[in-house]
C-alpha cells in the first residue's frame, strides 16, 4: 500500500510517500512490525527565512506558509514518485494533529480531508511526539524495516516544545515520567542564542559556537595539562568554568530533584542576568559569547543526561531512543554515549542507543508514515471519522 504523510505542526512543511509491504509471511513477528517500509519521495520546506526577522515562529505567518507551500509540495512530491499521472495514486493518509500550534496544525488536517476525499482513502491521525520516537528506525531513500527491540525502552523526546522521559514497557504503550516543567530545551536553546545576538533557530548556533570554545579548551588544556584551572576534565561543574580568566558558571536547575523532571526557564534568565552584568563592565565580545555558550550547553546537557541517566538505572532500560531537534546536538550525542557505553561493561546492562539519522531529527512527515501505519494496523484498520479528525495543539502521548 501507499501511504501519503503531512506534517504542519510548526514551521516546517512536509509530504511523503512510502510504500509499504508485509514484510514477514511466517507470521513470526509481532503483526505491527510486520512491515517493509520504502521512501518513494520526501520534501520539507523549512520557514526559517520567514521567520528569522521575528526571532521565532510566529503562528499566522507559519500557517500562510504551510497553505501556500502544501500544494506545491504535493505536486512535487506525486511526480517524484511517479504518481502524478494516477487517478488513486494513494491508499492511506496520515497526518500530524498534535502537539503542535493548532492553526498551523488545522492547515495539514484539512489539506488531509481535501484529498481524502478527492481520492476516497482514510485519514490516519498522527501524535507527532510518536513520529519522533519511530523516527530513529527511517533510512531516507531506502528500504527499512522496523528492528526486533528489547524493552524496557526509554526515551529521550528533545525539541523545540518537548522535553520528555517516555518508558515504553510494550509495543506503542507510552509512560512518560518526567518532563519540562516550564521551557522546552530546544526553546532554551533558541532564546539563549537569541540574547547573544544568533539568528532564529539558535540550537545549532549555539552548538557550533561552544564546540569551537570546547575545542579550543582541549588544545589548552593538552598544552598545560589537567590541572589547569579552566580545565574541561574538573567534573563539578561549580569548580568548572569555561576559561581560566572568566569564571562562568551557570545553575543545573533540578539536576538533584528526586523525580525525572527539568526546567530550562531559570537557565535561561540565569543567562539573561549573566549578560546583563557583564555589559555593566564591559561590552559583550566574541570570546565572551562563545564562553556563555558553551557553559549554557555544558549546563543544559547535563540536565538531560543526568536524569536519563537515572531512569536508566531506575527502570533497566535495553534500548534507549533520543529523538527530536535536539537530538542533532553534538555535546547531547556525545554525553549520552558515554552513559551507554559505561554500562557496555556491565553484565546484563548492555543497551542499544538509537538517534535519527541527523536529516530526520527535526518535524518531517516520513515519522508521521511510520508512526501512521503502525497505528493503523495496531487499531486493526479501523481510522477515525474524517470530520472528527481535530487539531490538539497539547495532545500527549
Ligand atoms: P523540533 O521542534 O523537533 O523541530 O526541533 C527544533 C529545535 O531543535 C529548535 O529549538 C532548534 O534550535 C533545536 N536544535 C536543532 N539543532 C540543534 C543542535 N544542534 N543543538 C541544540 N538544539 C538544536
Ligand atoms: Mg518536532
Amino acid at each position: 500500500m501507499k501511504i501519503l504523510s503531512i506534517e504542519t505542526s510548526c514551521d516546517d512543511t512536509g509530504i511523503s510517500i512510502m510504500e509499504v509491504h508485509p514484510a514477514h509471511s511466517d507470521g513470526a513477528r509481532e503483526s505491527a512490525t510486520n512491515a517493509s517500509f520504502k521512501v518513494l519521495a520526501n520534501n520539507v520546506s523549512s520557514q526559517i527565512s520567514i521567520h528569522i526577522p521575528h526571532g521565532g515562529v510566529f503562528p499566522a505567518l507559519a500557517k500562510r506558509e504551510h497553505i501556500k507551500n502544501l500544494p506545491i509540495i504535493l505536486e512535487k512530491t506525486l511526480k517524484e514518485a511517479e504518481l502524478e499521472k494516477e487517478k488513486n495514486p494513494i491508499d492511506l493518509i496520515t497526518v500530524t494533529c498534535g502537539p503542535g500550534l493548532e492553526p498551523t496544525l488545522w492547515t495539514g488536517i484539512t489539506f488531509a480531508q481535501e484529498l481524502s476525499k478527492q481520492w476516497k482513502v482514510p485519514i490516519m491521525s498522527v501524535n507527532h511526539m510518536e513520529g519522533h520516537i519511530f523516527s530513529v528506525f527511517i533510512k531516507d531513500k531506502k528500504k527499512f524495516e522496523i528492528p526486533e527491540i528489547k524493552y524496557p525502552i526509554l526515551s529521550l523526546l528533545v525539541s523545540g516544545g518537548h522535553t520528555e522521559l517516555v518508558l515504553i514497557k510494550k509495543w506503542m504503550d507510552y509512560k512518560i515520567i518526567g518532563e519540562t516543567l516550564d521551557d522546552a530545551v530546544g526553546e532554551a536553546f533558541d532564546k539563549v542564542a537569541r540574547m547573544l545576538g544568533l539568528p532564529y533557530p539558535g540550537g545549532p548556533q549555539i552548538s557550533k559556537l561552544a564546540e569551537k570554545e570546547r575545542e579550543h579548551l582541549k588544545e589548552v588544556e593538552n598544552f598545560l595539562g589537567p590541572r589547569f584551572p579552566g580545565s574541561l576534565s574538573q567534573p563539578d561543574h561549580k569548580k568548572s568554568s569555561t576559561s581560566s580568566h572568566a569564571k562562568i558558571s551557570l545553575p543545573r536547575p533540578m539536576l538533584h530533584s528526586k523525580n525525572f523532571d527539568f526546567s530550562f526557564s531559570g537557565l535561561k534568565t540565569a543567562v539573561l542576568y549573566l549578560i546583563r552584568d557583564i555589559n555593566l563592565i564591559k561590552k559583550l565580545d566574541q570570546k565572551t559569547k562563545a564562553q556563555i555558550a558553551l557553559e549554557f550547553e555544558n549546563a543544559a546537557i547535563e540536565c538531560l543526561v543526568h536524569k536519563t541517566a537515572k531512569a536508566i538505572e531506575k527502570y533497566k532500560i535495553k534500548t534507549l531512543i533520543v529523538a527530536g531537534g535536539v537530538s542533532a546536538n553534538k555535546h547531547l550525542k556525545n554525553e549520552i554515549k558515554k552513559i551507554t557505553t559505561a554500562k557496555a561493561g556491565q553484565a546484563g546492562s548492555k543497551i542499544k542507543l538509537l538517534f535519527p539519522p541527523k536529516e530526520l531529527t527535526g518535524d518531517n512527515s516520513l515519522m508521521i508514515g511510520v508512526a501512521g501505519y503502525l497505528n493503523y494496523i495496531k487499531n486493526k484498520k479501523k481510522v477515525p471519522e474524517m470530520d472528527s479528525v481535530k487539531a490538539v495543539g497539547n495532545l500527549r502521548l
